[in-house]
């Protein structure tokens, strides 16, 4: 099951586009990302001070969106 495409990476502009969209959706503006480590990505929003993050387990390959920035309300 050992692929050859690099996969590392690739997913995290996903998420974290995808992440961005969904937090505008519902009234958020987020910043910048700053990356806290190799594996997570914050962003906060300039309205409210809530936080989107972005994260990659270590025994993964794919990057999610975490964050009250996505909840409802
Ligand atoms: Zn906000």
């Amino acid at each position: 099951m050992t692929g050859t495409n690099d996969v590392y990476g690739v997913g995290e502009r996903e998420a974290a586009g995808s992440a961005l969209i969904e937090a505008y959706e519902r009234g958020h503006n987020l910043g910048d990302w700053r990356p806290i480590h190799e594996r997570m990505r914050i962003a906060s929003c300039r309205l409210c001070g809530c936080l989107l993050w972005i994260v990659r387990p270590p025994d993964k390959k794919t990057w999610r969106a975490g964050g009250n920035a996505l909840n409802a309300d």
